[in-house]
Order: C-alpha cells, then structure tokens, then sequence
C-alpha cells in the first residue's frame, strides 16, 4: 500500500509543527503550510527529510482560494493523493471587547479561520470521497475551546469563527459520512504557542492557569497526539466527534 500522505495547514510553527512532527514519525509523507516565515518552515523540512521522511512545505495564505487551489494542485503532481487534512492555519488578533473591533479585523479572522478551513476541506473531499473517485480518508478541524466559553474581553470574534469551524465539522461529518472520508474536530485549551503573542499578551497562560482544573497550559504535542489518534484507524467509528485537549477547561 502506499504511503498516506497528510496536509498540515499553518504547519511551520506551534501546533502545526508538532503534528508535522507526529505525522512524519508514524509514517506520513507530509505536505504543510506556512504563511510567511519561510526560514521557519525550511528549517522543518530540512529537520523530518533527516530522519527519513517526505516532507514539503508550500507558502500560501488559506484565506485566498487561488493559494488554496494551488496547494492542493502541487500535492496532485508532486506527492498525491492526499489521505488527511488537519484544518489547523488560524489567526486571533489583539485582545479586546467587540465594541472596539472593526470590520477590517473580523473579515480577516472570518476568512482565514472559517472560509480558509472550508476551501480545504472542499478540496479534500473533492479528492478523498469515493463519490469522486477517490479512496477516502479523514480531515481534522483545529478548533479552540474558545468556542464554547466565548472569548469574552479578549477575541469574541475568534471565538465565534471556531464556533462555525465546529458546526462544519460535524455537518460536513454527516453529509459524507458513507463516502469514506470521517470530519472530527479538536479544541484546545491554552497551549504554549506564539500565538498568544498575537493577541498581545505572550504571557497569557500564566495569568489564565489558575482558572485550568489541571492548572497548566498544554504542549502542541499533546495537542497533534490527539489529532493523529483521530486521523488513524484507531478512530475508525468516529465522525463528527469534537474532543477538548484542554486540561478540562
Ligand atoms: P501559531 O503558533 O500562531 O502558528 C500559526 C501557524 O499558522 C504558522 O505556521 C503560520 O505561518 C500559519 N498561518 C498563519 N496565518 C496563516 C494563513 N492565513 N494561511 C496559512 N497559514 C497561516 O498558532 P498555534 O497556536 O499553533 O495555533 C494553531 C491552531 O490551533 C489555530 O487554528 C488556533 O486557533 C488553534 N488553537 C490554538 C490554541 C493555543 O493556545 N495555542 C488554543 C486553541 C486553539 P507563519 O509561521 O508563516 O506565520
């Protein structure tokens, strides 16, 4: 059988890079996406092909379809088929109440974190389904647990893009549940990423971690574990299953 081969968005850094990570050591070809710092990415490369994996890193901006269809175009000619999709690229923005917010930051929150997810996910499906001739396979959606707490004084408008991340997850679960692709979804809790630094606040979970049953912040690992799990066989009669990796926040 030939080798699975998985599609990481935002996979340079944080999250992303610890299921890269995962991926290339059970086995997957793997194929990610960063949106800028391509020394960062370059260096994950260069870091899974030494321990003997095949890795390639793709520049593109998830919230514009062209570099979404380019991606998936690349992955057809140089790795494919594409067997997984972790929806993972997601951006927040400084941290502040809804009534100070504009509609420049909520359009770039909304077409980066939702509509960036649901053109991969077309483009997944478009080659996963069986009822397009494809083999199968599945696709993990990068949620946040913000979703259900709401994000109050901090990104309400964050917060409510996961929210619609999740009800993709289990419609788009539903509707190809007999086509051989399964759609599950995972929201972290806080875990020890950059991105709190692009909400202004890089030492966020230390003033939060009091409020964390488990009274810490979480590792991307224990994040991108779960991801796998969920990918593999090992999930096999799970579809349109959202799991909290959140200390039991
Ligand atoms: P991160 O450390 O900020 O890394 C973001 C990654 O996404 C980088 O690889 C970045 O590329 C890429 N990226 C940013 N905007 C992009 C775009 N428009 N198109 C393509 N790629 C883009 O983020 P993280 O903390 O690992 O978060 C990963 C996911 O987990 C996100 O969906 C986030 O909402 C979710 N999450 C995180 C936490 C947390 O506490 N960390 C909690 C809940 C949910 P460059 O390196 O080129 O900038």
């Amino acid at each position: 059988m030939s080798r699975p081969l998985i599609l990481i968005t935002g996979g340079s850094r944080g999250i992303g890079a610890a299921t890269a990570r995962l991926a290339a050591a059970r086995g997957y070809a793997v194929a990610f996406t960063y949106l800028e710092r391509t020394a960062t990415a370059e260096a994950l490369v260069a870091e899974l092909e030494a321990t003997g994996a095949t890795a390639l890193a793709l520049q593109a901006d998830v919230s514009v379809e062209d570099d979404v269809l380019r991606v998936f175009r690349e992955l057809d000619t140089r790795l494919g088929p594409i067997t997984a999709l972790v929806n993972n690229a997601g951006v927040l923005e400084r941290q502040m109440r809804l009534d100070a917010m504009d509609v420049r930051r909520w359009t770039r929150i909304l077409a980066t974190n939702v509509i960036g997810s649901f053109v991969c996910a077309r483009e997944a499906v478009r080659r996963m389904s069986t009822r397009h001739g494809g083999a199968g396979g599945a696709i993990v959606n990068v949620s946040s647990m913000a979703a259900t707490i709401g994000g109050a004084n901090e990104y309400v408008d964050y917060a409510a893009s996961k929210g619609a991340v999740d009800s993709m997850t289990i419609g788009l679960a539903r509707e190809i549940a007999t086509e051989g692709v399964r759609v599950n979804g995972v929201r972290p809790g806080p875990i020890h990423t950059e991105i709190h630094a692009s909400g202004g606040e890089p030492g966020r979970i230390d003033r939060i971690k009091g409020a964390i049953p488990m009274q810490r912040g979480g590792d991307p690992e224990e994040v991108a574990r779960t991801i796998l799990w969920m990918l593999s066989d090992e999930a096999s009669y799970i579809t349109g299953a959202i799991v909290d990796v959140s200390g039991g926040r």
